[in-house]
């Protein structure tokens, strides 16, 4: 269940990915220009995608090793500490509930007036 990983890793793969068109993904590349869309990066738009490809496909890489490491730790954490360390929510014991609801009739009952 490593699904975030996994996208990390396709999408880093997908933008270094040289031999087909970035743009629509259908054909290759022929010395820059794509048949499928016409694209062309042939020249100094084709080397600022391969540099920005680059740095994505670095932040990428990084994102995938830090979830791995997080992924990595939690696994190594026993399953019973994990557990007992979670956050509980606030719970209100009924029999206290009803205590303080006995107190409140109590209360009530000694605060009315005669009825005689
Ligand atoms: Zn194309």
């Amino acid at each position: 269940m490593t699904a975030g990983i996994d996208w990390t890793v396709q999408a880093a793969d997908f933008v270094l990915d040289t031999g087909r068109c970035p743009v629509c993904a259908e054909a290759a590349l022929d010395q820059g220009h794509c048949l499928a869309c016409g694209v062309d990066l042939s020249g100094t738009a084709g080397r600022d995608v391969l540099d920005a490809s680059t740095a994505a496909a670095r932040a990428l890489r990084e994102r995938e090793r830090l979830l791995r490491a997080a992924h990595l730790a939690r696994a190594a954490v026993p399953h019973t500490v994990r557990a007992s360390s979670a956050v509980q929510p606030a719970a209100q014991p009924a029999a206290s509930v009803a205590v303080a609801a006995s107190a409140a009739r109590r209360r009530r009952a000694q605060e009315r007036p005669c009825s005689r």
